[in-house]
């Protein structure tokens, strides 16, 4: 009896509401764009908008997410985290993350070194993936938009590449305003488009990834740019991961959905650039490169340049009649390529080549670029 009004004083407190859960995502990603992990005021009252933009579905959506923890909060006395999460949970996958990071870091030092231990690091293909969306349902359901990968080697530079718009069909009533939104924000296709033109049946789609990938005899580990962080539901990282779930569930290839490999490209660009360098140091030891600090540094590294080069390479039809390379898939899977090679091709055997190795656009002087490698 004496307990209770401090109880329910708690629980007013830690209530939450459906906006406060978008704005938790909606800073999720903004971190994850590199911004300050809190938000200020103004930034608040500036998402609030968008949260009126949201569909009735997306918006209720957020709501039942939110009824669904306060349940969980004010049946337990559990002690909880910012998102209502129980902390016992939140551990325990914080703990399994952890352990899954570090399998995976470990998995791309270890490929890399076998390559190197072989002398074949130079020729070891690395496929880098990039795709977008019109829309994700509430219960999981992705809609596609576009989709590239490119096959990379230091010594050859990006040298194959595979780009299509997905056909996404019939989009869920109400998602009008927010497939616009997204649109513009990344990827410019009309509405409109959607259903046409652009690849629809989902066989095709894997019988021409397969293709590509062939001679390959397992589906390869993917690289693409963002992390993996629990509490970002929406990294980039995550989005192209249920795509790709997503088109292989389509053709009932759910065994090889369940086991892809999509890893962050931040992690490839770190082990590479380290081994390289050390490799580089044993046969000269005056070599002045040095190694990235960390995978933090390694990200920023990745940062710095890898949008400026998917703006000035070559993308897709339709993104270079709109002029957004910015939001082009082949063209950032590209830009994915010159950036490995700007940090991991720093040796002089490779024989950098425009196009291949960096930009092959006269958008910026290529010049100015030949210096940053010499
Ligand atoms: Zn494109």
């Amino acid at each position: 009896m004496n307990n209770q009004p401090r109880i329910q004083k708690k629980n007013k407190k830690t209530k939450l509401s459906g906006f406060t859960l978008f704005i938790i995502e909606y800073n999720g990603r903004r971190v994850n764009d590199g911004e300050d992990t809190f938000m200020k005021r103004y930034e608040i009252t500036k998402a609030a908008p968008k949260w009126k933009e949201l569909s009735e579905t997306r918006r209720q959506h957020y709501k039942d997410r939110a009824n669904r923890l306060n349940v969980k909060i004010v049946n337990t006395y559990d002690r909880y985290n910012s998102i209502g999460e129980k902390l016992d949970e939140v551990e325990i996958r914080k703990r399994q993350e952890e352990e899954a990071k570090k399998n995976r870091r470990c998995e791309i030092e270890q490929m890399l070194k076998n390559a190197a231990d072989l002398a074949e690091l130079d020729n070891t293909v690395f496929y880098f993936l990039s795709t977008s969306k019109y829309f994700d349902e509430p219960n999981g359901k992705i809609f596609p938009a576009e989709f590239a990968i490119a096959k990379f080697s230091l010594s050859q530079g990006v040298f194959d590449t595979i780009s299509f718009k997905i056909n996404a069909g019939k989009l869920p009533v109400g998602s009008a305003l927010e497939v616009e939104e997204i649109s513009k924000k990344t990827h410019n296709y009309n509405i409109e488009d959607c259903n046409d033109p652009g690849e629809k049946d989902y066989f095709e789609i894997m019988i021409k990834i397969i293709n590509f990938l062939h001679p390959f005899d397992e589906i390869p580990i993917f690289f693409t740019e963002g992390n993996d962080d629990i509490f970002v539901e929406k990294s980039i990282l995550a989005e192209t991961q249920k795509i790709m779930k997503r088109i292989f569930e389509e053709v009932l290839e759910f065994d090889a959905a369940r086991k892809l490999k999509i890893y962050s490209i931040d992690e490839l660009l770190f082990y590479l650039k380290n081994l390289n360098v050390e490799i580089e140091k044993e046969i000269n030891p005056e070599c002045q490169d040095e190694p990235f600090i960390s995978i933090v540094d390694a990200n920023a590294n990745f940062r710095k340049v890898s949008n400026e080069y998917s703006f000035n390479t070559k993308g897709c039809e339709f993104h270079e009649k709109v002029d957004a390379l910015q939001n082009c898939c082949l063209a950032k899977v590209r830009g994915y390529g010159y950036t490995i090679a700007k940090w991991c091709a720093i040796n002089e055997k490779y024989e950098l080549k425009p196009g291949k190795h960096f930009p092959e656009s006269d958008r910026i002087v290529n010049d100015t670029l030949l210096k940053i490698y010499k």
